[in-house]
């Protein structure tokens, strides 16, 4: 089979053709508005809530904080790898909505960079704002609550930006200091989230911080636990993902001819 040279107008027109991000209401808007402002207001009142009871500067708390911080970069690879693992787009409710932007983002990453702020960090912020209105009814006189305490802010924190630190690692310019950041592994990098969107998409899921993807890789994690779940349930991965790719390029052959044809 004779190659087809692809011309940046071709690439303009796929990425015109391809499946794309839902977008949101004005109500969507207001309520993802309030989440972020719930969750960022009470992210600041748990520090200040800490830091109160605190008369000594603890040894301990720089490592608890850390294990919140891996912890939560932990959580961003196991909710990617369930949603792009597992389930059907058609499934009632959470299809459309948990689903369907993870099969979007892997047939047209472009897609993401065109999500404002609220697009992209409303559903992180819906998720932590109730993990951090419990954190403050943690009694903190005693070490074990104060360290649980401890733990959840900073497991929120960086659950919290998750997917601003992946939508900055799609960007060939992400703002000020954002690429040091990324080029000293501090948050997800550009070249470390590139592998991800190689074909199958199977590598690399932790996408908070990025710090847990090697060590993952190196124990086959998540093929591991691909094959538990496939063995105990008899589902195949990815099934619903293989689909959506190819039902996307038959549409989007589709209406490339069809605009061909009407030209
Ligand atoms: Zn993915
Ligand atoms: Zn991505």
């Amino acid at each position: 089979m004779v190659e087809k040279h692809v011309t940046p107008d071709d690439a303009i027109r796929k990425l015109e053709f391809l499946p794309q991000h839902d977008d949101i209401s004005l109500a969507s808007r207001v309520f993802y508005f309030g989440c972020i402002v719930a969750a960022g207001v009470l992210l600041v009142v748990n520090v200040v809530r800490i830091q109160e009871v605190l008369d000594v500067f603890p040894l301990w708390l720089p490592f608890v904080a850390l294990a919140g911080m891996v912890a939560a970069d932990f959580v961003s690879g196991l909710v990617h790898w369930t949603a792009d693992t597992w389930g059907r787009i058609s499934m009632p409710i959470l299809g459309r909505r948990f689903l369907h932007p993870f099969r979007v983002h892997h047939v047209n990453p472009h897609d993401f960079l065109r999500r404002r702020v609220l697009e992209t960090n409303g559903d992180t912020a819906m998720l932590v704002t109730p993990f951090l209105a419990l954190t403050l009814f943690i009694p903190l006189g005693t070490l074990g609550p104060l360290v649980a305490a401890v733990f959840l802010t900073a497991l929120c924190s960086v659950v919290l930006p998750t997917n601003q630190v992946h939508q900055w690692a799609h960007m060939p310019n992400p703002p000020g200091m954002v690429k040091p950041l990324q080029n000293f592994g501090i948050i997800l990098s550009r070249q470390a989230h590139g592998r991800h969107h190689s074909p199958p998409h199977v590598h690399n899921y932790c996408i908070a911080l990025g710090w847990c993807n090697a060590t993952l890789t190196a124990v086959d994690f998540w093929r591991r636990l691909e094959q538990l779940v496939s063995s105990t349930t008899g589902i195949e991965p990815r099934a619903d993902e293989a689909r959506f790719v190819s039902e996307s390029e038959e549409l989007m052959n589709r209406r490339i001819m069809g605009r061909q044809c009407d030209a």
